[in-house]
């Protein structure tokens, strides 16, 4: 994510405004100044009286190198950053530079001379230097924004420039943590192809604050928004409407804005079916065996009831977890569904009954340190089985290795994940896509990255 660099004269309303812009857009501020004064422990008029203004600029052009390397930043900057090319050069890199032009006698009526170090000099110094630097603020701006009215106006106005250049509106997922998000990638690929002039990008939702972000989304301007952990259960409550499936699966991960109202969609399952049918697979008339009784096991077991399984059953390290999930699908569909325990006998006795196998578990996955203990269990598996593993990443996990030496059909999470994906876009863009081909789409785009 880009830094919005606001630059401009002492008294140019850089901090009062990059606050509300920060807080509107759920970005960090941060003030070049205050960063000085935080790294050096003194304040900005000491170190112009005690050391000199050339040994205040070195500082400045440290703070301007450091914060020119993140991300999602407000920046306020000094009236005096662009006195060196190098520090404009740093936040342009990562930046989006607005001049905010406002009328010297705006100013002269609004600021305390006493508080600026270059400005001791009286209204003429502070006349001047507008003057003299006016060239380097307006060859240095990516926009040039006039404001001279009161602050609630003047935002108002600001806003409306940032999001024409880019930073609101559009589209986004949400999440605690987002950095490691692939969701930018796939729904960017998807807009690419589709010739779709919008944006996407991710927001950090810190836990907890999810009510917030939902009370600022008319600031952000934001069309639709995907919903990753931990906020798929709590978003519900903020939704004025909510699709059976989702409300079904008690999962919300896609959230369209219509005329300001908030509709929530759960796609996961239907990325799910679209992913079991590439592989010429159906749950209807099956028998689906699902490893694990968390989150989205619950809901694989749901669609799979609801898609017309025969049987279904759920093995757990937690038998009474699995009872949970018997007890959820059955409250909705009438269905057999048998539990068992995953760790013993039930593993291979049930692998031989079953069509399609879910690892709905974390074990396999990059970074979690654990794998299913043995494979053996497979060996039971009929031929015609369908072995879909969950975890996306890696793409190729023991568990399908082990299928694929078997001769069995196996199937990874990525498709899923890319599928749940395309299925929001049809809900944001309102018109049916070719799911097929999108899915292409975003995997060539996927290996291109790696
Ligand atoms: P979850 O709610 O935390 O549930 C995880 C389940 O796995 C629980 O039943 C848990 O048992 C069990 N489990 C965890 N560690 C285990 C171990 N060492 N041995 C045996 N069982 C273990 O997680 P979730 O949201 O359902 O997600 C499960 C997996 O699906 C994750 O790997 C996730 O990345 C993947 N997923 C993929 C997609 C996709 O689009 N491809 C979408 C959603 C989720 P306990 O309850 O006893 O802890």
């Amino acid at each position: 994510m880009k830094n919005i660099v606001l630059i401009g004269p002492s008294g140019a309303g850089k901090a009062t405004l990059g606050r509300m812009v920060a807080k509107t857009l759920g970005y960090g501020y941060v003030d070049l100044d205050e960063m000085v004064e935080d790294k050096t422990g003194l304040a900005v008029l000491d170190i112009f009286g005690d050391q000199g203004e050339e040994a205040f600029r070195d500082m400045e052009a440290r703070a301007a190198r450091e914060v020119g390397g993140w991300s999602g930043y407000v920046v306020a900057t000094g009236g005096g950053v662009v006195l060196r090319e190098g520090n404009m050069a740093a936040l342009r890199k990562n930046g989006f530079v607005i001049f905010l032009d406002r009328d010297q006698e705006t100013i002269a009526r609004d600021i305390v001379l006493d508080y600026r170090p270059l400005l001791t000099g009286g209204i003429g110094k502070l006349f001047s230097l507008i003057q003299e630097r006016r060239p380097l603020y307006e060859n240095n701006a990516d926009a040039i924004f006039k404001n001279n009215g009161p602050w609630e106006e003047t935002f108002e106005q600001l806003m409306r420039v940032i999001r024409g250049a880019g930073f609101a509106g559009g589209y986004a997922v949400i999440g605690d943590p987002i950095a490691h998000t692939l969701s930018p990638l796939i729904h960017g690929a998807v807009f690419t192809h589709l010739g779709v002039d919008e944006h996407y990008r991710g927001i950090h939702v810190p836990r907890g604050t999810l009510g917030e972000f939902v009370e600022s989304l008319e600031g952000f301007g934001i069309k639709g928004f995907n919903i990753t952990i931990p906020h798929k259960q709590e978003i519900i409550q903020y939704l004025d409407e909510v699709d059976e499936e989702a409300r079904l699966a008690h999962s919300v991960n896609t959230v369209v804005v219509r005329d300001g109202k908030l509709h929530g969609y759960n796609t996961d399952m239907n990325g799910l079916m679209s992913s079991i049918r590439d592989n010429g697979h159906e749950f209807w008339g099956r028998v689906v065996l699902i490893l694990g009784a968390g989150g989205v096991a619950s809901s694989v077991a749901l669609k799979a009831a609801r898609e017309g399984a025969v049987h279904i059953i759920v093995l757990a390290r937690r038998v009474a977890a699995a009872e949970e999930v018997r007890q959820r699908v059955q409250g909705v569909v009438e269905v057999e569904v048998s539990v068992g325990d995953l760790g013993g006998e039930d593993l291979p006795r049930y692998t031989a009954l079953s069509d399609v196998i879910i690892n709905a578990t974390p074990l396999g996955m990059r970074g979690y340190g654990e794998d299913f203990p043995s494979f053996e269990f497979l060996k039971a598996a009929p031929k015609r089985a369908l072995v879909y593993d969950l975890v996306y990443a890696p793409p190729l996990t023991q568990l399908l290795l082990h299928a694929q030496e078997l001769g069995l059909g196996t199937c990874g999470g990525l498709a899923m994940l890319v599928y749940q994906a395309i299925i929001a876009d049809e809900l944001y863009l309102d018109r049916e896509l070719d799911k097929k081909e999108l899915y292409k789409v975003v995997v060539d785009q996927m290996n291109k990255n790696k």
